[in-house]
């Protein structure tokens, strides 16, 4: 329902809250909003990685969830997979569906569009409205050269495992969410932030072209992720769970092995999980000091097949619903 008692159309909604003059441009994008297509051209040496991501309320965010959060945080996770292949972001496509025309829902959504768009360095050039329950779809475009980029496949025996930034912050924060779990306001504001404002990491996707062998974004947590890049490379990955980087919240609350699984099983952090071969191992602490950004070298990929958890002892650790098993 409009505030002015008057639903908008189609097209004014679009010019309304999408035509965004952010002042942002990208010289690849030719033809943008407004007409049947948009026109993208790919420079010289380039190619064009493209990925899309759906998110739907009550599945990938809680009923009822601040517009300007889901909007960011749907940009956010699509553009993290262009983060994970080390691709250059340049444009996004937006295919909206809503059950009702609030304006002040739109405004807001409209507004953490915008500031994900300008935080990660896209341009809205299209998109698609239509009427039914709400679901957002982002579609991200970006370039990476020819002869490169960060593929899962191909990780090496011997690589070191690496992830940036902490883990199991954002399936805490849904345990704050839920009342599960009572934080003091400063923390349990940082947790939200880590669930609705994640950081795609496409400046350190970027710099671990030319030096990482494999990367995966983790969007379903490390184990799962990683678990990819292991399939994919017909390799195994060992991990040690001491290893696993808390953030300073979750590493001041008691129970440590309930935030180490959840750093193991936890999605929704779009951290970089990457390998790298021993010879580059030394770069990355350059990397991490100039991307002010933790970068933990987490295990090794190893001969076999799936992901192994060891203890600091280094005996094999299993999980399962309630918790580790030694064994
Ligand atoms: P068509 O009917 O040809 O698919 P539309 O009428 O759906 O075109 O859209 C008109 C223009 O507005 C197109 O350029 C389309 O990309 C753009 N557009 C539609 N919805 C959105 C949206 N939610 N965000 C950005 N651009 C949009
Ligand atoms: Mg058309």
């Amino acid at each position: 329902m409009s505030g002015s008692g008057k639903t908008l159309s189609e097209f004014e909604i679009i010019s309304r809250y999408f035509i965004h003059d952010t002042g942002a441009h990208n010289a690849a994008v030719e033809l943008g909003i407004g007409d049947d297509c948009a026109l993208l051209s790919i420079p010289a040496g380039q190619r064009l990685a493209v990925s899309i991501d759906t998110a739907i309320e009550g599945r990938h965010f809680p009923v009822a969830a601040p517009a300007a959060d889901v909007a960011y945080r749907t940009v956010a996770a699509a553009a993290s997979d262009l983060a994970a292949m080390g691709a250059k972001p340049v444009a996004a496509t937006l295919a909206l569906s809503l059950p009702e025309v609030n304006e002040l829902w739109l405004a807001a959504f409209s507004q953490g569009f915008k500031q994900a768009l300008q935080d990660f360095g896209l341009v809205l050039m299209g998109g698609d409205t239509t009427k039914g329950p709400l679901v957002i779809t982002v579609q991200v475009h970006g370039l990476v050269p020819n002869d490169k980029a960060l593929l899962r496949s191909a990780a090496k025996v011997g690589d070191a495992v690496f992830v940036s930034g902490y883990l199991g912050d954002a399936a805490a924060a849904l345990k704050v969410f839920s009342g599960e779990l009572a934080l003091e306001s400063a923390q349990s504001e940082y947790l939200r932030q880590r669930f609705y404002r994640p950081q795609p990491r496409l400046a350190l996707g970027q710099a671990l072209l030319p030096i990482a062998n494999s990367a995966i974004d983790i969007s379903d947590g490390l184990l799962a992720d990683l678990g990819h890049i292991a399939q994919r490379s017909g390799m195994a990955a060992e991990i040690n769970i001491e290893q696993l980087p808390l953030s300073p919240v979750l590493s001041s609350l008691p129970d440590r092995l309930l935030w180490q699984r959840l750093a193991l099983t936890g999605g929704d952090d779009y951290e970089l999980c990457f390998t790298v071969p021993p010879a580059q191992v030394d770069l990355i602490q350059t990397i991490a000091e100039q991307q002010n950004l933790p970068l933990t070298r987490i295990g090794s990929v190893v001969t076999g097949e799936g992901v192994r958890c060891l203890d600091a002892q280094g005996n094999v650790v299993s999980l399962d619903a309630t918790g580790y098993q030694h064994f």
